[in-house]
């Protein structure tokens, strides 16, 4: 199903005449993008006009464009982090302002159905097949379900870089929920990326006794050093089980986080948790892949797995204080490019070759 936002942002009818044209970066079919003239649609009421002060690179938009994605057909707009400034109100929405600076995430549960009603309204179907794209551009609208939750004014205090952030750390506090973590328990971290290095971030801030990230990149390992980790493994120098066995005296971690996204990764991490202990799949794989699963070692090792989607209303409220707290010290270390709006082919070449961790999209 086609973003409701996809459909509005066009050339379409609607469309203002008297408004000076805007760019707006449009992916026509996988690896074919686009940046053309649209006219900012006059927001309905409810919605919210913004101007893009910054949107960041994204694994899904990496997906999007080298493969397509079931959420995003074709063609559709990019670019789901950002932060910008109010630009138009829509009638009746009283709480924002033209000029007030905001940040959002692209999505918001129906608050009325099954799974919103369980608390898991990660799952409500709304949230799929609303998801807001479209934000590597000069303007981007906001429907009325985003920004009646999940739309807020950013404080003064963070950068429109910082701000766009919400969006990835909501995903990674809300695994961090699910996961229960421990201050007093040993982690461990497959992929070196920006969720490796947010959930880094995350699991410091929280005051987790031992960190550790395994990864490839040295750069990446460097950083991960550099953001606090006690403890870094090159997968290519060493054997990541045993490496991880050192970890709690020999049992090995508490918590193993896998955030490579790679079914390789996906069955390493059930390999070296320790007995009794929780791995967490951060990393949506292709779809259609099977794990493995070995249920000696699931049964009698007691394990729990566990795979967060996405995230909860909570989880944006929780990021968004950890945001406004400054709580999360080295975030803006993730990242490390910026890029003009003409350059994004440039920027899904870099991050295809894993050159950059997170890219800032400047209009
Ligand atoms: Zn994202
Ligand atoms: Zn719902």
């Amino acid at each position: 199903m086609r973003s409701s936002q996809a459909a509005r942002s066009s050339l379409a009818p609607g469309a203002v005449a008297d408004r000076r044209p805007a760019r707006q970066a449009v992916l026509q079919a996988p690896g074919c993008l686009e940046i053309r003239d649209f006219i900012p649609p006059r927001p309905a009421p409810g919605e919210l006009l913004v101007e893009v002060k910054c949107a960041l690179s994204c694994g899904t938009d990496l997906k999007t464009y080298r493969r397509g994605h079931p959420l995003f057909p074709t063609p559709t707009p990019l670019g789901h982090e950002f932060a910008g400034v109010v630009a138009e109100v829509g009638e009746g929405l009283k709480r924002f302002a033209v000029g007030d600076a905001v940040m959002a995430v692209p999505s918001a549960p129906c608050g009325k159905c099954f799974f919103c009603e369980c608390g898991q309204e990660n799952l409500c179907a709304q949230v799929a097949q609303r998801i807001v794209a479209g934000a590597y551009a000069d303007y981007l609208l906001l429907p009325a379900h985003v920004t009646e939750r999940h739309t807020f004014k950013k404080p003064p205090n963070i950068s429109f870089e910082t701000a766009a952030l919400l969006e990835p750390l909501s995903c990674v506090f809300h695994a961090q929920d699910l996961a229960n973590v421990q201050s007093s328990e040993a982690a461990l971290i497959l992929g070196a990326g920006p969720f490796g290095l947010l959930h880094l971030i995350a699991l410091k801030a929280r005051g987790v006794r031992k960190v550790a990230v395994a990864g490839r990149r040295s750069n990446r390992l460097k950083c991960a050093r550099e953001l606090g980790a006690d403890w870094v493994v090159d997968i290519d120098r060493e054997e990541l089980a045993a490496a991880a066995s050192r970890l709690n005296g020999g049992w090995g971690p508490d918590l193993v986080i896998e955030a490579t996204g790679l079914v390789a990764a996906w069955e390493q991490a059930m390999g070296c948790v320790r007995r009794g202990g929780r791995v967490l799949f951060f990393g949506g794989c292709q779809p259609g892949t099977v794990v493995s699963l070995d249920t000696r070692r699931m049964h009698y090792d007691n394990l729990t797995l566990i795979a967060p989607f996405h995230f909860r209303p909570r989880d944006v409220l929780a990021a968004l204080r950890a945001l406004s707290e400054q709580a999360l010290p080295g975030l803006e270390r993730i990242i490390d490019a910026r890029r003009h709006l003409e350059q994004l082919p440039e920027v899904f070449a870099l991050l295809e070759e894993g050159a950059v961790l997170k890219c800032a999209i400047y209009p």
